[in-house]
């Protein structure tokens, strides 16, 4: 996620729906959902886990991969633990998905022992953003909790656990600053990378310019599997705000053609099959048909940036991302109208 979220307003959340696999046990920062022998999805608890983001954990045969670190390190060793639990021996490789902190800053728990691997752009981007956030939250974390906990306090009922969401989020940071450590990645690509295990390969591929500047999916193609990283949100709404909308939705409408893929762990919210891809796209569209209109009619963003969530949509947790997303569509359109 990003500090600057935290500026914005807040509202509510859906229940954690358990997916047709088997739930092992609950954790106290996530959920182990098993996808198929050696492959296993990590849910974030909204119920006052630390995660925040999902992650994985994957069984090569020889070696044991986690994708995506959490933003607490606490979560992010209880992870390292629980991977080796499942799998019987150490962590050797940890993928950063991108570079927001709620995918990176578990890092520092998988080292020594674990290479961390990411794109050579989103190493970059960690090191030229993270000092800052890190800095930006040092000092506004204890205010953003405390205003969190007011909204909460206040919020009425089918508003509080949304609320809550953003309390566990500013707790999360809130714990893991007085140790927290830059840890960039030490192995990077471009383009795509592949790690052959005894027992199953993995592909990463980069997607340039959808989420960020660079965002990884990793493929288990035997198992026929996708992990999304923040590609990919399930009832809650993406953030827009760092990447490009449209380049987005072209490579979601490529996964949701593609036949060997069925089922999808996203960055944040429940495992999916095809569906809830289309729904992102059904999201993305929507909000450019609303953008685009808005700049053909000429009405101005101060009134446009006040339209009410469309019907499909108004539901989703992370509701306080809707207007700076649609912020960002009406720009891009209003950028190709000029
Ligand atoms: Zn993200």
């Amino acid at each position: 996620m990003k500090m600057k979220w935290a500026l914005l307003l807040s509202l509510p959340v859906l229940l954690f729906q358990s997916f047709q696999k088997e739930k092992i046990t609950p954790e106290k920062d996530f959920d182990i959902q098993q996808l198929a022998p050696g492959v296993w999805a990590v849910i974030h608890n909204e119920q006052g886990g630390r995660a925040i983001c999902n992650a994985g954990i994957v069984d090569l045969g020889n070696k044991t991969l986690v994708f995506d670190a959490f933003i607490n390190q606490n979560a992010a060793a209880e992870l390292k633990k629980k991977a080796e639990q499942l799998t019987g021996r150490p962590v050797s490789f940890v993928i950063n998905s991108h570079f927001h902190d709620d995918h990176i800053r578990g890092n520092q728990s998988f080292i020594p022992g674990a290479s961390i691997i990411s794109t050579e752009w989103t190493k970059n981007k960690i090191q030229e953003t993270e000092p800052g956030e890190q800095e930006w939250a040092k000092k506004n974390t204890a205010t953003q909790l405390k205003k969190s906990m007011e909204q909460l306090a206040s919020a009425p009922e089918n508003e509080k656990n949304e609320a809550s969401v953003w309390v566990n989020y500013y707790k999360a940071i809130t714990q893991s600053l007085p140790d927290l450590k830059m840890t960039l990645p030490d192995i990077t690509f471009s383009n795509s990378f592949r790690i052959y295990g005894s027992k199953r390969t993995v592909q990463l591929v980069e997607y340039k310019n959808c989420h960020t500047g660079s965002d990884i999916a990793m493929i288990l193609p035997e198992d026929g599997i996708a992990f999304m990283g923040d590609l990919l949100f399930t009832e809650r709404h993406p953030w827009l705000g760092d990447g490009d909308p449209e380049t987005w939705k072209n490579t979601l409408k490529k996964f949701h053609e593609d036949a060997t893929v069925k089922f999808f762990v996203p960055g944040h919210g429940r495992v999916c099959g095809k569906d809830e891809i289309k729904v992102l796209i059904q999201y993305m569209e929507t909000l450019r048909q609303m953008s685009v209109e808005a700049v053909q009619k000429k009405v101005p963003d101060s009134v446009f940036l006040r339209s009410p969530i469309p019907e499909p949509f108004k539901d989703w947790s992370f509701k306080r991302f809707f207007i700076p997303n649609l912020s960002t569509v009406y720009a891009k359109a209003e950028k190709r109208d000029n």
